[in-house]
C-alpha cells in the first residue's frame, strides 16, 4: 500500500493542525458505514518560478460546498478560508508538488437522519507532476456510471466511488490500464476518476453533462481549446464512435491530461505526438506550472 503519511505529517482538522498519526475515525460514523461523505481532489505544483501554487482552489472548494449541500451535510467554511488552510498545511508538511484531499464527513450516526454537524479534514501528500509519455490501454467497462436519478451525480460523494473501484479493478484484472464507463443509455460517460475527450478530424468530442461529474480539468480543457482554436463538441457518443477516433485522452486533477494508446484493443491510428490532444496535454502542463508567467517575467527582464 502507498504511504500517505509518516510520524511527522500534519493535517488540517476543523481549524486545528494535528498529527496525522494521532487522528482517528469513528467506527460508528455514518460516513464509514454508508459512504455518506463528500471530498475533493486538488493539486499543487511548484511553478516555473519556484513558488507553490494550488491549481484552481476556489473552483474545487466551491464544488466541495455544492457537494455537501447536495447531500444535506452541514458545511461551514468559505472557499477562501479553506484555500488559506491548504497553503498552510502544504507549508507545514514542506510540500510543493502535492495531492490535496479535503473531506467532509458525518459524525457517529447509524440512522439515515441528517446531522447537525460535520467534520472537515484536509490531507496532503506528495505527488510528482505527470511527466511521462505513458499512454493508456483502455477498455469499455461492464459497469455503467450511477443513474442520475439514483444519485446526485454531480456531487463528489464518497459512496459513488464504489462504482469507480469496481470498474477500475475489473479493467486492471483484465490487463488494461483503465476503464471507460458508459451511462445508463449505453453512451460513453467517463473514467472511474476522470473525464474523456476524443479527437477526430481536427475536432474534439466529449460527453455532455447529465451523466458525468463535470470536471474542473474538463472545463480547463475547454478553455485551452478556445485558446488553441480547437473546436469542441459536447454530445452523446457511443463506444463505436470512440473506436473510430484519431486519438483520445482522460483528463482529471490526478490524471492531468493522459493519452490513450488503444481502446478495446484497437490502437489509435494517429501517433500521439502528432495529435491535437498532445498539444492540449502540453498546454495543460504549462498552465499548471504557470509557465506563461515565467516567460512574461523573462520577457520583461529582456526588454528592460
Ligand atoms: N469524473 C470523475 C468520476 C472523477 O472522480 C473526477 C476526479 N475528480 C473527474 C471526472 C475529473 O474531475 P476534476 O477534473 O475536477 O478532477
Amino acid at each position: 500500500m502507498a504511504s500517505y503519511y509518516n510520524e511527522n505529517t500534519v493535517l488540517w482538522l476543523d481549524g486545528k493542525i494535528v498529527k496525522a498519526s494521532e487522528t482517528k475515525t469513528d467506527l460508528y460514523g455514518q460516513s464509514l458505514h454508508y459512504g455518506y461523505a463528500v471530498f475533493e481532489g486538488i493539486r499543487s505544483y511548484q511553478t516555473a518560478t519556484g513558488e507553490t501554487r494550488i491549481f484552481k482552489p476556489v473552483e474545487h472548494y466551491d464544488r466541495l460546498k455544492r457537494s455537501a449541500e447536495a447531500l444535506n451535510l452541514p458545511y461551514t467554511y468559505s472557499s477562501q478560508e479553506l484555500t488559506l488552510a491548504t497553503y498552510e498545511i502544504l507549508k507545514r508538511n514542506n510540500l510543493q508538488d502535492a495531492y490535496i484531499r479535503p473531506i467532509v464527513y458525518a459524525p457517529a450516526n447509524m440512522s439515515f437522519n441528517p446531522n447537525t454537524e460535520s467534520y472537515t479534514a484536509i490531507q496532503v501528500w506528495e505527488m510528482a507532476p505527470f511527466l511521462g509519455e505513458k499512454l493508456l490501454k483502455v477498455m469499455t467497462s461492464s459497469f455503467q456510471r450511477p443513474n442520475p436519478k439514483g444519485f446526485k451525480i454531480t456531487a463528489k460523494a464518497s459512496g459513488h466511488y464504489v462504482n469507480s473501484i469496481l470498474a477500475s479493478q475489473e479493467a486492471k484484472a483484465r490487463g488494461y490500464d483503465e476503464a471507460l464507463l458508459t451511462d445508463i443509455n449505453g453512451y460513453i460517460a467517463e473514467g472511474p476518476g476522470a473525464n474523456v475527450f476524443f479527437e477526430k478530424g481536427g475536432r474534439f468530442f466529449t460527453p455532455a453533462t447529465g451523466n458525468i461529474l463535470p470536471g474542473i480539468t474538463r472545463a480547463t480543457v475547454f478553455e485551452l481549446c478556445a485558446e488553441l482554436g480547437i473546436p469542441v463538441e459536447e454530445g452523446s457518443f457511443t463506444p463505436h464512435d470512440l473506436r473510430r477516433a484519431d486519438a483520445a485522452f482522460f483528463c482529471g486533477t490526478a490524471a492531468e491530461v493522459v493519452g490513450w494508446t488503444s481502446y478495446d484493443d484497437k490502437p489509435f491510428p494517429t501517433r500521439w505526438e502528432d495529435t491535437l490532444s498532445r498539444k492540449v496535454q502540453q498546454a495543460y502542463k504549462d498552465l499548471v506550472i504557470e509557465k506563461a508567467k515565467q516567460d512574461q517575467k523573462k520577457h520583461q527582464l529582456e526588454t528592460i
